[in-house]
């Protein structure tokens, strides 16, 4: 459905999803503000953030001069984000935010009085306020985050891969936890692109970064670290459960056919595993990763080899 356009011609549609509660009337209180002061004191205050959390907690403070709730929640599932603000009540209004067709997120008021008509009249005027700050909010997160990912494969890249490890060992001191680091190479990778093409060479890649995400607990954790090898970082896990992960992985790879090119191709992978020692750096457990990876390569591939 469309929202009635208000003053301005923004160029939005409001669809509203669903009204629950409605009834009789609620005596409108008298209110400081009116809509339009409102409207306009939100539109300056929303388009200094780009801050989900901040525009939407300004929001939600604000509308309540005119339309009194106990509840806001937001949700844009495509960036993975849910926000609720407030004490649940038991009336609800729900809208799907969209702008020239791209989904904003669905918005949910909620409170213990029922809305009346002239109240939602009032809050889908406002949601106008929230259009624009709320865009260039979930742009300038989409692009902050896909700064981290490694678009072919969809793990975590270098950058991200960096400051995760930099975390994992400063939260291993503090909470006197182990941490392990898997480095996966698949083997005879260069034969797969030569035999069958470098299209074929990245759909397997894919394909073999969704199979190390699907063993895994947390895929956060998952990195590609060059062109055909993978960091996997495992936080409270000691060197005796990275080998059992590490073996998993390896089976995994060698059991699975992976399609490309309308072949089914075999391939199998191998693993350095290493666990943090006290004191050690970033760079010296990586290190160590890499030396036992390349063991478990001389001793013949379709292994792991764990760091002295
Ligand atoms: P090894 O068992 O010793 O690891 O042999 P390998 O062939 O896997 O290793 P090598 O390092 O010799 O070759 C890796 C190949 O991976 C070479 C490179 O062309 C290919 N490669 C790197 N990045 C990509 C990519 O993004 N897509 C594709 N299709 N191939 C890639
Ligand atoms: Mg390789
Ligand atoms: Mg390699």
């Amino acid at each position: 459905m469309k929202s009635p356009s208000q003053t301005n011609a923004i160029d939005f549609d409001v669809a509203k999803l669903q009204r629950l509660g409605l009834g009789q009337q609620s005596p409108l209180r008298e209110r400081p503000v009116s809509l339009a002061q409102l409207r306009q004191k939100l539109s300056l205050q929303l388009q200094t953030s780009l801050e989900p959390q901040r525009i939407l907690g300004l929001f939600f403070r604000e509308i309540q001069r005119l339309v009194p709730l106990d509840t806001l929640i937001y949700q844009h599932k495509a960036s993975d984000l849910r926000l609720e603000f407030g004490l649940r009540g038991h009336h609800s209004i729900s809208y799907s935010l969209s702008h020239e067709g791209e989904h904003l997120g669905e918005l949910v008021f909620r409170r213990n009085q029922r809305f009346s008509e002239q109240e939602q009249g009032h809050l889908e005027s406002l949601l106008s306020a929230l259009m624009y700050p709320m865009r260039n909010a979930l742009l300038y997160r989409a692009a902050t985050q896909s700064a981290l990912r490694d678009p072919l494969t969809d793990t975590g890249n270098r950058i991200a891969m960096d400051q995760t490890l930099q975390r994992e060992i400063e939260m291993a001191r503090r909470h006197m936890q182990p941490l392990s680091l898997l480095m996966l190479d698949i083997d005879h990778f260069k034969h797969i692109n030569d035999n069958h093409g470098h299209s074929a060479g990245d759909h397997v890649l894919k394909a073999v970064a969704a199979s190390i995400k699907s063993q895994l607990r947390n895929v956060d954790m998952v990195f590609r670290f060059g062109g055909e090898e993978f960091l996997i970082l495992l936080s409270n896990t000691n060197r005796e459960a990275a080998a059992l992960v590490g073996e998993r992985l390896r089976l995994a790879a060698q059991t699975e056919d992976y399609a490309a090119d309308g072949h089914l191709i075999e391939l199998t992978v191998s693993l350095g595993c290493s666990t943090l020692l006290p004191g050690e750096s970033a760079d010296s457990l990586l290190r160590r990763a890499d030396s036992a990876l390349y063991v478990a390569k001389r001793e013949g591939r379709n292994r792991l080899a764990m760091a002295g």
